[in-house]
């Protein structure tokens, strides 16, 4: 009796040991992924930062590149494409003008009222419409046809209702969000397809944001539209395009479509996110900028660094396959998370389990996600300044004399005269996402410095591609007929 009962004590000893032993592992275990997890963020943070000094060299490597762009066909990653758009609207424009703006699944038509001296726009009546799947891979003509019809009755209508559009002529403006070679201002030809049509345009939707820019404020230069996608466009001086080109007889700016989406440098900081990102996309070697700061990729980048948080601690749950799915996270959602000023971070809890899936984590780990998506972010945003810096410093108004200028900076109190200058923005991921915003306007005065900065004036500009391509109009109209050709 008495060996069975030291036999028990002897066996519960043991079992409470390997009990103490497992608990004693776990909590290693889980100290060491948690660790490991902190490192992850670490890394990332040091894998994104973007201090002033490389700020400044994306920015050298941007205006080199445009100028390498523009110098020769093929001579850059940016195409640099000459939009044959002279004439930005001045303001006094009158009359009525329509727009026709194509999208990636729907097209609208809008008319624009201009009653001259800076006038407000007046009402701009939307029609829009739904494009049939099958037309969206058909021939333009078909798809010209289309779109025919509903313009004439849309513009029957505007002919009744205003006395203005009987005072002023009606032109017709084009926009279209895909890269086009033009060969004059009102032909265009086709050269790379990103979103599913195969069909020619007239007006980049950036040259669109310009003209309402320059509509408002003919200061505006630059334009720049970070939404899903990003690009930008800017006047340039003639004299840099018969140089580079020896196209331009004439004496006349021209506004250049940068496409600086394909942007890339070895100046960029890179990740192994970043690369998994481009390996399996569908454009692999594409569009690298754009990846890194557009609202189409941001939740995207997130997502694989949460991934990989997951991978190093089992607190993610063991269910947490949704993080598998490419572009879950959506960049709204990223910024609801970075957003989040809750103290027990509700709205991180709530996208981490009605979005992915995972069960709720420790606070800490909330904290760190919040982390993540502020670096992702304040990397994009930064960079998009530096971008924007760039093709200020091609045309000049940086404040550093141009891409001639070399790297110096001007000293406080040098003989380089400033310009005011205005850049338009439009997009949802600036308007919409507040930090990324800030991060934007923090570093474009970072990198100008505080005499520099001043001068230089970021406008948020509403619907470029479909009320600038009516200005535009506006602008030629002497010489606005529309036609395309294959
Ligand atoms: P598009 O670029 O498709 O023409 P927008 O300029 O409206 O359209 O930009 C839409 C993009 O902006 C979305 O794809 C998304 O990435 C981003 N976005 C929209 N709303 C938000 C938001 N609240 N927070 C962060 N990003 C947003
Ligand atoms: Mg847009």
């Amino acid at each position: 009796m008495g060996k069975v009962v030291v036999g028990l004590a002897a066996g519960c000893a043991v079992a409470a040991c390997v009990v103490a032993a497992v608990m004693v592992g776990r909590r290693v275990k889980r100290r060491m992924g948690w660790r490991r997890v902190l490192r992850v963020v670490e890394e990332l943070e040091e894998g994104c930062a973007t201090p002033v000094g490389r700020l400044r060299q994306v920015v050298d490597a941007m205006a080199v590149e445009m100028h390498a762009g523009l110098a020769s066909e093929g001579g850059s990653k940016l195409k640099m494409l000459l939009t044959y758009v002279h004439d930005l609207p001045s303001g006094n424009e009158k009359g009525t003008f329509y727009a026709l703006h194509l999208g990636g699944t729907n097209f609208r038509i809008l008319r624009v009222q201009l009653g001259g001296q800076r006038s407000a726009i007046i009402g701009h009546d939307v029609d829009r419409q739904p494009i049939p799947e099958p037309l969206m891979t058909s021939t333009s003509e078909e798809l010209f046809d289309f779109i025919a019809a509903p313009l004439k009755v849309f513009v029957g209508k505007g002919d009744n209702v205003s006395e203005l559009s009987k005072l002023g002529k009606r032109e017709l403006g084009f926009t279209f969000s895909f890269p086009v070679k033009q060969n004059s201002f009102s032909s265009g030809l086709l050269i790379k397809w990103t979103k599913g049509f195969a069909i020619e345009d007239t007006i980049n939707d950036t040259v669109g944001t310009l003209a309402v820019g320059h509509y408002h404020d003919e200061d505006t230069l630059v334009a720049v539209i970070i939404g899903t996608g990003t690009n930008a466009c800017y006047l340039e001086r003639a004299d840099a395009i018969i140089k580079s080109q020896g196209l331009l007889t004439t004496s006349r700016d021209m506004v250049v479509n940068v496409e600086w989406g394909n942007f890339w440098s070895s100046h960029l900081p890179r990740t192994s996110y970043d690369i998994d990102l481009d390996a399996e996309s569908p454009n692999p070697n594409d569009q690298g900028f754009e990846k890194m700061i557009s609202g189409m990729y941001l939740g995207d980048i997130a997502r694989r660094v949460i991934l990989r948080m997951s991978l190093e601690l089992d607190v993610f749950g063991p269910d947490s396959s949704k993080l598998h799915v490419p572009f879950i996270l959506r960049t709204p959602l990223m910024a609801a998370m970075h957003d989040d000023e809750s103290p027990d971070l509700r709205e991180v809890s709530r996208v981490l389990k009605d979005i992915l899936e995972i069960p709720d984590v420790p606070l800490n780990i909330r904290k760190l996600i919040v982390k993540v998506c502020d670096i992702v972010t304040c990397r994009a945003a930064r960079l998009a300044a530096a971008g924007i810096v760039g093709i200020l410093k091609k045309i000049g108004r940086d404040g550093s004399g141009g891409v001639a200028g070399g790297k110096a900076r001007p000293k406080v109190g040098s003989q380089i005269k400033m310009k005011r200058t205005v850049v338009a923005i439009e997009g949802g991921l600036y308007t919409n996402y507040t930090l990324f915003r800030e991060y934007l306007n923090e570093a474009m005065a970072q990198i100008l410095g505080e005499d520099v900065a001043p001068y230089v004036i970021i406008k948020v500009t509403e619907d470029g591609s479909g009320i600038g391509a009516a200005l535009l109009a506006a602008s030629h109209s002497a010489s606005s007929v529309v036609d395309t050709v294959l």
